[in-house]
């Protein structure tokens, strides 16, 4: 008898970028992280991740910012395929294959993406079958972010942001983003906001929440209506350390955005703009106005992580 695997050879998944519609800070823990409430857009920015075995671990990156992603060792879709591995008991190296769209180091979760990615893609190369909630768990282990992209959607992050509960939402909004050409790290950027506060108050900062303004105008699917309640906590520690970003989302303001707001902890600037066109108007006059390093549109909600392509090529037959 011949035996065929019915195992993909490669598989492709593509997961998407985030914006943090309102991000909570709270105070710093004992663990050094600090409690989050947040409510996560995905948006319409992908990369793509390819893995298929190989004899060693490798990483390979394509697209507008493949100079910027980290080789094998440092990436964290390497971590994430060894801790699939891991947790199937599976003992082989694979390439991954990195089509990066979404900015690097700007805020926008791409590399929590191309983890959540590689789970997915590592899951059917193996014949793991983990359901959504195993695959959930690891990605919690990985990092904050990686829970949500693949979910997508709108949904509503506590405890360091991983904890993930459904927010009742419509309508599909139009953004663009401002991309700096100066990376600044999470870190940095948590640290000036806790030197900050440290500054303006006496008591440690209150419990976080998400604001009943914004989940009113998700709900009711208003884009003027969520422009006016965007927010960040992290927002002025970052024109802190980088005051041209205010001079940014002024200036996007100005040429007519509803909101604009730093996404996650920057540098990437989101502005929220009322209809397709007013985003292409935006997109024209920031790029006359030389403000930014580069500008991309997308829209949100979409979904979490998605199987491209998993072909079930034959392996050759074996003997007998
Ligand atoms: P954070 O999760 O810190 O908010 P971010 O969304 O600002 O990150 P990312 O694009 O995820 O930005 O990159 C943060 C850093 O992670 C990069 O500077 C890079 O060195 C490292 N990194 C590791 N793996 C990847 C990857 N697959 N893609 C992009 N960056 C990666």
């Amino acid at each position: 008898m011949t035996t065929v695997s019915t195992l993909p050879e490669v598989v492709t998944v593509r997961a998407p970028a985030k914006v943090n519609l309102e991000l909570r800070v709270g105070p710093r823990r004992r663990d050094g992280y600090h409690d989050l409430a947040t409510v996560f857009q995905a948006v319409s920015l992908h990369d793509e991740v390819s893995v298929w075995r190989s004899d060693d671990w490798q990483v390979l990156a394509a697209g507008p910012y493949a100079e910027l992603v980290p080789t094998a060792g440092e990436n964290i879709a390497v971590r994430a395929a060894r801790l699939i591995a891991a947790r199937g008991e599976v003992d082989e190296a694979l390439t991954i294959r990195i089509d990066k769209d979404i900015p690097v180091a700007g805020g926008m979760a791409g590399g929590s993406a191309d983890a959540a990615a590689t789970l997915l893609a590592c899951d059917l190369l193996w014949g793991l079958d983990l359901d959504r909630d195993e695959l959930g768990e690891l990605a919690a282990e990985l990092g904050s972010d990686v829970p949500f992209p693949l979910q997508g959607g709108n949904l509503m992050g506590s405890g360091r942001g991983e904890r993930l509960t459904p927010v009742l939402a419509r309508g599909s909004f139009d953004w663009v983003f401002a991309v700096s050409g100066t990376g600044l790290s999470t870190p940095e950027v948590y640290a000036e906001a806790d030197r900050l506060r440290q500054q303006w108050r006496s008591g440690p900062p209150p419990a976080p929440r998400v604001s009943a303004r914004l989940m009113a105008a998700l709900r009711s699917g208003d884009a003027e209506a969520l422009g006016a309640a965007l927010g960040n906590d992290l927002q002025e520690a970052a024109f802190a350390l980088r005051p041209e970003l205010r001079d940014l989302c002024e200036a996007g303001i100005d040429f007519g955005a509803l909101g604009a707001i730093v996404s996650g902890s920057g540098p990437t600037v989101a502005f929220l703009t009322a209809s397709h066109e007013a985003a292409l108007d935006l997109s024209v006059s920031l790029s006359a106005a030389a403000l930014c390093r580069d500008i991309r549109r997308a829209r949100g909600p979409v979904p979490g992580a998605q199987v491209v392509a998993a072909p079930r090529t034959p392996r050759s037959p074996g003997p007998g």
